[in-house]
């Protein structure tokens, strides 16, 4: 199969140049040149994704693992990456895919009907997620799969930077159910000099996913000295509170040196402050990457223990197919 695949949302320019609308860099590309990501080229004034079916991982996973503890909890979703990515984190936990250096022996080609099968044949498989490296960037070989997921009335998943144009975010919409979307700091100082990205743009497509309807929930990364500024992450939490709902479900995830980056891992007892902070004005906060009853869901309105999580298993006291708390009977936003 031919990895070239004609990409989507590019613009012709004069003398073959193209200009490429897919993510808020709007790479301008002349002929033979390849966007800031790295797997879009300018062929002939033709933009193609160079990664479309190039499969670096395949496997079957929790759907907490995603992060999602409130979609479908205690299931199991295929979840498939290739390679590629439109930020440059310094911290990146999957930069041998995201930036790869050599040739990646590992890699597959697949195309989405043989994905797709492979989605059928797993038992009481919840659908495809789109993760491992940034979706955005192998975005036609995403929508043809999950279109193909949707017809055999699987579901799909998104976990992305949510660094992607209005445009192609509102033409993903209808084809994904349920997305995580990294918030990886409250400056754009930050995304600048960390990610070489922008806060906007995220913070667009945030808003965009909520007023569709699928579902959200949110990762924060919290890295030491980078963006552990208190006040910074309060606002943050306002944000999410104001601009979406104080039932978004955020996961304050533990950082590990990796790549670039070699920070001193983050200290338990910061994540429990960043916890009970978020706590006080969200609904549903957890800790990740770490063990603690933080990764537990409680009822908001009466505390009682809804979902408890360990590190092999899900025990859900919620009645199969139902959101209404067993103890107190109010709805908890959660879809079981
Ligand atoms: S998807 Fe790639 S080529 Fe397109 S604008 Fe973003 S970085 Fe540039």
């Amino acid at each position: 199969m031919d990895n070239f695949h004609q990409a989507d949302f590019f613009e012709p320019l004069k003398d073959l140049g193209v200009r490429c609308r897919l993510c808020p860099h709007f790479c301008l590309l002349n002929v033979g040149q390849t966007g800031i990501c790295g797997v879009r080229k300018n062929i002939n004034g033709i933009l193609y994704a160079s990664n479309y079916g190039i499969v670096s991982a395949l496997h079957l996973d929790p759907i907490e693992k995603k992060p999602l503890y409130h979609f479908y909890p205690g299931r199991e979703i295929l979840s498939v990456g290739t390679i590629g990515c439109n930020l440059f984190c310094n911290f990146c936990q999957n930069w041998e895919i995201a930036h790869p250096q050599n040739d990646l022996f590992f890699i597959k080609k697949m195309n989405p009907d043989k994905i797709v099968a492979k989605a059928l044949a797993q038992k009481n498989n919840l659908g495809m997620a789109y993760t491992y490296n940034e979706p955005v960037v192998f975005y036609e070989f995403m929508m043809e799969t999950a279109q193909l997921v949707h017809q055999c009335g699987l579901m799909n998943v998104m976990v992305s930077n949510g660094f992607i144009s209005p445009l192609a975010m509102e033409k993903l919409l209808p084809s994904i159910d349920a997305f995580n979307i990294d918030l990886k700091g409250f400056t754009n100082e930050f995304y600048k000099k960390y990610t070489k990205s922008e806060l906007q743009p995220v913070l667009d497509s945030l808003k965009l996913i909520f007023a569709s309807g699928k579902w959200l929930e949110i990762t924060f990364l919290l890295i030491p000295g980078a963006n552990d500024d208190i006040n910074d992450f309060m606002r943050m939490i306002d944000w999410i509170a104001e601009q979406l709902s104080i039932d978004v479900p955020l996961h304050i995830s533990r950082y590990f040196p990796n790549y670039k980056l070699n920070t001193h891992k983050t200290p338990g007892e910061q994540l429990e402050m960043f916890y009970q902070k978020a706590a006080k004005s969200l609904s549903y906060v957890y800790i990740g990457n770490y063990a603690s009853i933080a990764r537990n869901t409680f009822c908001p309105h009466c505390g009682a223990e809804l979902i408890t999580r360990n590190a092999h298993s899900v025990l859900n006291r919620l009645k199969a197919g139902t959101n209404i708390c067993p103890d107190c009977k109010k709805i908890v936003y959660l879809v079981n």
